[in-house]
């Protein structure tokens, strides 16, 4: 119990951090946060998890390292009183529509999705098995896929044998999930309207780039599919080709089916096109009137309207249309693009709105004109601060 009134209660649970890790084969990012705040008293990454020549061996090295980085920063971990730890999971497969708390069955399942997620997943699972030997606190497991779980069954299966597709899990699932979610709730927020009288399309176009057509906050359709090479342009993955492609590529120029699925993930999209990944460079390109740059960008521009009319389509109205992420939040260019010409569907960017601050966005913005049908606006993403969220709900 607390006798003064004026003095923050130390068990009160809102005070204390939520920690988000984030594990990939070699890298480990991490955040601490408080989930109702927001207030982040630390982050970073840790790299070059067992490369060669690296000090950091494996996950567990990492997360030590994390400690001595944390307290470099003035952060005690053993003196926040740490709350939980929120793990981002790429593959939720069929198996989780929902955060859970992980448990041995909880990792045993994440583990056996890998093959849905062969470069994720067992990342994952070494991430979470390193923390919970070294955090005795609950563990909560956030999926990318869980949001898009909702997807009816027209929208999430492929027109392939359904045994086959049946046996192996084969999906439609989606990725990003996470971020959807955050940013429709906050951009229903910015419009001081509930969430469940909306339809929304969310743009999150990052170096990897998704869409999706939220009705009344549940996910109904989205660009990304069993793997997240479906769908958008994006900086490195081309998103949408012709299936034939691979065949094509694997008689007429012998490639194996290694190399294909790595030219389409690491070599393609923006950088296939251009020679480079990173927007901002495209932009400087782009400003000096390169050809090539100039292509890529209406490649880029030319599928998000693709999508965007689709989704019109299968929600009927749009009520908001929502930009999100690296590119999706600073660059004017791409959102003017999409824009251009559909003031036929209510669609329509303000430019002095849409290039306010060099067209770079870090608060909730709207950049449609006053009155427009569809309500255009950029939302900064916080996938951390979601986790975090749905971290704390589950174990508060
Ligand atoms: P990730 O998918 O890695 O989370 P981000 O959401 O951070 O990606 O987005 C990365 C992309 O955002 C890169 O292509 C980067 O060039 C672009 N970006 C970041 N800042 C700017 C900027 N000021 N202008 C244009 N593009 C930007």
């Amino acid at each position: 119990m607390n006798d003064n009134p004026h003095q923050p209660d130390p068990s009160d649970q809102t005070e204390r951090p939520v920690l988000v890790l984030n594990a990939g084969s070699s890298s480990l990012k991490y955040q601490l946060l408080v989930p109702e705040s927001g207030e982040v008293s630390a982050s970073g990454v840790i790299e070059r998890i067992g490369e060669s020549g690296s000090d950091v061996a494996d996950h567990a090295a990492a997360l030590e390292a994390m400690r001595a980085r944390l307290a470099d920063d003035g952060v005690d971990l053993d003196a926040v009183s740490l709350r939980a730890v929120g793990h981002r999971v790429v593959h939720g497969g069929p198996d989780f529509s929902e955060p859970v708390v992980i448990d041995d069955d909880v990792v045993a399942r994440i583990q056996a999705l890998s093959p849905l997620a062969p470069l994720h997943n067992p990342a994952a699972v070494t991430g979470i098995e390193a923390a919970r030997s070294h955090f005795d606190v609950p563990h909560v497991a956030v999926f990318d896929t869980a949001f898009f779980s909702t997807l009816p069954p027209e929208a999430s299966t492929y027109a392939v044998p359904r045994d086959l597709a049946q046996k192996h899990a084969i999906r439609r699932y989606g990725f990003h999930g996470t971020s959807h979610q955050f940013v429709s709730r906050a951009s229903a927020e910015l419009l001081g309207r509930p969430v469940e009288e909306l339809n929304q399309v969310v743009l999150h176009l990052g170096n990897g780039c998704s869409a999706s057509a939220i009705r009344g906050g549940v996910a109904i359709e989205t660009s990304m599919g069993l793997t997240p090479l479906q769908g958008l342009v994006m900086g490195t993955r081309s998103g949408d080709v012709d299936p034939g492609l691979h065949a094509f590529l694997s008689r007429q120029v012998g490639l194996s089916i290694d190399e294909i699925d790595e030219m389409l993930n690491k070599r393609s999209g923006l950088l296939g096109l251009t020679g480079v990944n990173d927007f901002r460079e495209l932009s400087k390109r782009l400003d000096a009137g390169d050809e090539a740059a100039r292509l890529a960008l209406d490649v880029f521009v030319h599928r998000l309207k693709h999508y965007v009319g689709a989704y019109l389509a299968h929600l009927g109205r749009i009520d908001v249309l929502v930009f999100t992420a690296g590119v999706g939040q600073n660059s004017p260019r791409v959102r003017a693009g999409l824009a251009n010409g559909l003031d036929g569907l209510g669609i329509a960017v303000d430019p002095a709105r849409n290039e306010a601050d060099g067209g770079r966005v870090t608060e909730p913005t709207v950049i449609s004109p006053d009155g427009s049908r569809v309500v255009v606006a950029v939302v900064p993403t916080n996938e951390e601060l979601a986790i975090a969220r749905q971290t704390a709900d589950l174990v508060h």
